[in-house]
């Protein structure tokens, strides 16, 4: 009995530390299903589809992917900004319960004024059609995370996927680049090959971040990262967000401390406070995302098993559960959860 109450009391402690933290999810790509829904005619999305799993996962921002590589059937700067568009009126549409932000401060306050903040990322640079302008353009929208690439290449540069060879960051992906750090908009490496990669981190421009990859040391995958990658992100004081994706984790049936083991390794090498925590929960939408990754020409696995304990977003709190009983500080959760993240954003 005694143990059992020492148990509810270590649950009560972590339900609380989870509910105060300022938790951060660094890879959603929640709007694939918002304009979907919407171009059928559903208004409200957010609200009724997604923003109750959030509550219940104590979720207090999220970066959204709003445009992409995968979407390259479509001419894509316009998709961008349709998709962009979109989103934007789903958020006016849900006002009372959440608000874009544009900086860490905005976040701040609108997680202070009690609603769920979003930020918007592009994942992979084809959506610039090769114009620095579009790079502006989408900036003035609010985009304020870009991934680099997608599996495949594009004119910034070459993927981790499919590309018969490695040809790094191109000439034009150096001035995307330089312009980036100049806009305010932060580099995701998740995806890059290692050459982009490295040519990346060579230019020495800091605000590198990799929302959703772990710790290939722990589990060889193509989209995990070595520890020198680890190493080199710490270095410009980046951060690496720990993802939930199965086939990034082990080839078995995940659970929650799989998903601990990379947040401990990765924090081991580089330091807790360079680990964030990037979901990339895909279950509202399986069949569009599962079919984009069965054509990029990776195993990604069991795509449709998440760790047990954490399968859904309003979940979360048990990664927090679990993050204590491993022995984890809670200053440090803190950090992970949000603060590593929003330390980075402070920057720009
Ligand atoms: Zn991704």
């Amino acid at each position: 009995v005694e143990k059992i109450g020492e148990l509810m009391v270590e649950i009560l402690q972590a339900d609380k530390l989870h509910k105060d933290s300022l938790v951060i999810d660094a890879h959603s790509d929640i709007p694939i299903d918002v304009l979907k829904r919407r171009q059928a005619g559903e208004r409200r999305v957010l609200n009724s589809r997604h923003i109750p799993e959030w509550k219940l996962g104590g979720i207090d921002a999220l970066i959204l992917t709003v445009s992409g590589d995968e979407f390259s059937n479509k001419a894509l700067q316009k998709y961008t900004l349709d998709s962009i568009r979109d989103l934007k009126d789903d958020i006016l549409e849900c006002k009372d319960d959440l608000a874009l932000a544009f900086s860490a401060r905005d976040l701040v306050q609108v997680v202070d004024s009690g609603r769920v903040a979003l930020m918007m990322n592009i994942e992979g640079s084809k959506p610039l059609e090769s114009s620095l302008e579009n790079l502006e353009i989408f900036f003035h929208e609010g985009i304020r995370f870009m991934t680099l690439t997608w599996n495949s290449g594009n004119e910034v540069g070459t993927g981790v996927g499919c590309d018969p060879e490695d040809g790094g960051l191109t000439k034009f992906g150096r001035e995307v680049v330089s312009k980036m750090s100049q806009l305010g908009i932060i580099i995701d490496l998740s995806h890059s090959s290692p050459k982009t990669f490295w040519d990346t981190i060579n230019m020495g421009i800091g605000n590198i971040v990799a929302t959703h990859s772990n710790a290939a040391a722990l589990f060889p995958h193509v989209r995990n990262l070595t520890d020198g990658q680890l190493r080199a992100i710490a270095e410009q004081d980046g951060i690496v967000g720990v993802c939930f994706y199965p086939g990034f984790l082990t080839t078995k049936k995940p659970t929650v401390d799989h998903i601990i083991d990379h947040i401990a390794y990765i924090g081991d090498l580089i330091g807790l406070e360079h680990v964030s925590i990037g979901a990339d929960y895909i279950y509202f939408a399986f069949d569009e995302i599962v079919s984009h990754l069965q054509a990029s020409g990776i195993n990604y696995g069991n795509a449709y098993i998440y760790p047990d304990g954490v399968e859904t977003a309003g979940q979360l709190t048990n990664l927090t559960r679990s993050l204590i009983r491993r022995g984890f500080l809670p200053d440090d959760i803190r950090n992970i959860l949000g603060r590593n993240i929003l330390r980075v954003m402070q920057r720009l």
